[in-house]
């Protein structure tokens, strides 16, 4: 039914409160029924090395597909995934799904690659996390140099906590990223402690690229921040020529963006890998 939704109505922000409420509700209900009945995909979006162009890596994104709404963004329900505690399973899921299917593309004879995994710090922080990702390579086979974990600023927060963990997923041969970086806030110090092997530069910083000096040279200054850290610099969300050229020019490491490709599907990842295999022989 129609309802009066106008800034002049003083009852505006509760029905717009209300709205929200509700999706929130009603989202946290059917995510449990979602996996039990198979509406999670992931899709796989390349990561390229800016000195050789090759295919370094896939990240899995997790995509939902109701039978009723469609496609529903992952940046619309993995926050209420992570409120309710539901993120612990679906983050299961998709460590499970990731590591399984690149055994089986590793199996088929495709080049062998790292697969990155995105890890809420609800899920990191389940005491048991570490031994979920040794169950999921132990099961699935897949060797952990083939997994990567991503991980937000929001973490590092968490020192104490986070640093044996951190260091048994390492010490186990599993690459950790930081995602998003530059968005939240993390201390130099813990950066330069935890044992960490990627930076991932958020895309705001990528955005104004090349046209604003002002973000040109804070896009050098957080690439040579990484560099001194030791750690592998990726840039996220580079979607043209002129962004691509910049962040190679100052030697940033990777990209990953639509420039390159958006995240695709199981299928057209196959489609990739066997003309990245044909003409690198
Ligand atoms: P993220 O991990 O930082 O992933 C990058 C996001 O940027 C993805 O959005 C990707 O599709 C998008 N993107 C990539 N290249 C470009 C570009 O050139 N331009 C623009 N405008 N966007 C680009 P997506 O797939 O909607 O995922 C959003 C966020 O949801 C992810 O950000 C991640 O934080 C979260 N997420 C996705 N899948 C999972 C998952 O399996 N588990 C967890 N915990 N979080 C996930
Ligand atoms: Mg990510
Ligand atoms: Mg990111
Ligand atoms: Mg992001």
């Amino acid at each position: 039914e129609a309802k009066t939704e106008s800034l002049s109505d003083p009852h505006y922000f509760d029905y717009y409160l209300m709205d929200k409420l509700l999706e929130r509700v009603q989202i946290e209900k059917k995510l449990p029924k979602a996996l039990a009945e198979s509406e999670f995909e992931l899709h796989y979006q390349p990561k390229i090395d800016l000195s050789t162009g090759a295919l370094t890596g896939l990240e899995a994104l997790i995509r939902w597909n109701d039978p009723t709404e469609g496609r529903i963004s992952p940046a619309s329900f993995i926050p209420i995934a992570e409120d309710s505690g539901f993120i612990v399973e679906l983050g299961e899921w998709v460590l499970w799904e990731a590591c399984w299917t690149n055994k089986k593309w590793q199996d088929a004879g495709y080049p062998k690659l790292p697969v990155s995994v995105n890890v809420s710090a609800v899920q990191f922080r389940h005491p048991q996390f570490v031994r979920t990702v040794e169950t999921v390579l132990e099961q699935t086979g897949l060797a952990p140099e083939y997994l990567e974990l991503e991980v937000t600023e929001s973490l590092l927060n968490d020192p104490v906590l986070i640093k044996d963990r951190l260091d048994s997923l390492k010490n186990r041969g599993i690459s950790l990223s930081i995602d998003d970086f530059g968005t939240g806030y993390s201390s130099i110090y813990y950066l330069k402690e935890l044992p960490l092997q990627v930076l991932k530069i958020d895309r705001t910083f990528i955005e104004n690229t090349p046209s604003s000096p002002r973000d040109n040279s804070l896009l050098q200054s957080i690439i040579q921040l990484g560099k001194s850290l030791g750690l592998t610099v990726l840039a996220e969300g580079v979607e043209t020529k002129e962004q691509f050229d910049f962040l190679r020019q100052n030697e940033c490491d990777q990209i990953q963006g639509f420039y390159y490709s958006r995240p695709v599907d199981k299928a057209a990842v196959e489609e990739m890998l066997k003309s990245s295999s044909s003409s690198a022989s």
